[in-house]
């Protein structure tokens, strides 16, 4: 209770703003088992040693305004990671994944920050992880997971992660583990936490992508999350494409536009690691984005044909890396929910009364608050009957 009552009265009197709270916290006051979303608009962005703060005024339904005071690392660390002094600015509206304190006052750790036109701002730092076989993975920076492949001559990349910066940071990253340059990269699909980073790349590597990730990518370039058009894959295809690079065997599968229209995996034979992006992205129960012409059916076919696969290894898009087991299940899980809320829907359940009969591993909306699971299978078979 002392150090709640410590919070507030700095808050009242606005004392907060250059005393960095883990001083007198410690990591302990901190609940790391939940992440709270705090949406708001920034009032002070204070990039400072030892951390820097970031204040938020967050409404609730009833106009009553919480004052937010959150905290993240050094200027050092953060520039790692792709923030910089003007990431955020007074004004700006965000979205916070917030790791609260255990008594409950409006202060709480940085997990990420996500600007109103998609941006991501991470407090992840970058870090590669050693499969087999000259096969790594990365996780952290800013944007999806990526994989690269050593071959004989050069280095095979598999997504390009959110902003240049990231990228020139994975490519750095990358130059520790061998000398060989980045050849070619595989896109996993077209959303920007996965592409927007290709022009950290050096001119003239060869893009690789499903021809409809292609398409998207040229599509969004009026968009405030825009690819970049002199850095669009150089190499297409529809179902599959099997190449060797380098002496590396790849083959690259795509079935039917499932996550979005150009979704692929990329397939190490030898190796047995399945690369599959947002495809295989268990963090969220089965994300579709249906503006770019994804299904839920889609998804399911896609994972019944990773799942065939004669692999052991899933590296996705986001968390960590998955088995064939886990796979599985959550395509169980998937099937039997999906069938629900058809079920549900021939007996004239409303959407509101559906989505009350979510299971909790299903979060009500997706990313940037896109329709959830319920919603996209709602939609499907609200207008197109079957
Ligand atoms: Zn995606």
């Amino acid at each position: 209770m002392r150090s709640r009552g410590w919070s507030l009265l700095l808050l009242e009197f606005g004392l907060v703003s250059s005393i960095p709270l883990l001083a007198h916290h410690g990591n302990a006051a901190y609940d790391y088992t939940v992440t709270k979303t705090v949406k708001g608009i920034v009032t002070e962005w204070t990039w400072s040693n030892p951390h820097c703060l970031l204040k938020v005024n967050s409404k609730d339904e009833k106009g009553n305004v919480t004052h937010w005071i959150l905290e993240t690392n050094s200027p050092v660390d953060l520039l790692r990671t792709g923030w910089t002094a003007t990431s955020v600015k007074p004004g700006d509206e965000v979205t916070v994944d917030v790791i609260p304190t255990k008594n409950g006052t409006p202060v709480g750790r940085i997990g990420r920050v996500v600007l109103a036109d998609g941006t991501v701002l991470s407090t992840d730092p970058l870090a590669v992880i050693f499969i087999r076989d000259g096969a790594y993975w990365t996780k952290g920076g800013v944007g999806g997971n990526t994989g690269f492949v050593v071959g004989k001559d050069g280095v095979i990349v598999f997504d390009a992660k959110m902003t240049p910066n990231s990228a020139k940071e994975m490519i750095a990253a990358i130059a520790k583990v061998t000398p060989k340059p980045v050849t070619h990269v595989v896109l996993s699909h077209s959303d920007g936490d996965h592409v927007n980073g290709l022009s950290g790349f050096p001119k003239g590597v060869t893009i690789i992508a499903q021809e409809n990730c292609k398409r998207e990518m040229e599509e969004s370039k009026d968009s405030r999350m825009a690819a970049a058009q002199d850095y669009l894959p150089t190499k297409i295809f529809d179902k599959n494409l099997d190449l060797t690079i380098d002496g590396v065997r790849v083959q690259l599968r795509h079935w039917v536009p499932a996550h979005t229209s150009g979704d692929l995996i990329m397939l190490l034979p030898d190796e047995r690691i399945v690369f599959g992006g947002d495809l295989i992205d268990l963090t969220q129960f089965a994300l579709v984005h249906t503006q770019k012409g994804g299904s839920t059916e889609g998804w399911i076919t896609s994972m019944k044909g990773i799942i065939d696969l004669d692999a052991d290894t899933f590296v996705s898009g986001h968390g960590d890396l998955q088995t064939k087991s886990a796979l599985r299940a959550r395509l169980t899980a998937v099937e039997a929910r999906r069938q629900k809320i058809k079920e549900m829907i021939a007996s004239g359940r409303s959407l509101e009364e559906i989505k009350k009969t979510a299971p909790p591993e299903e979060p009500p909306t997706g990313p940037f608050g896109s329709p959830g699971f319920t919603e996209v299978v709602y939609n499907e078979f609200a207008k197109h009957p079957s």
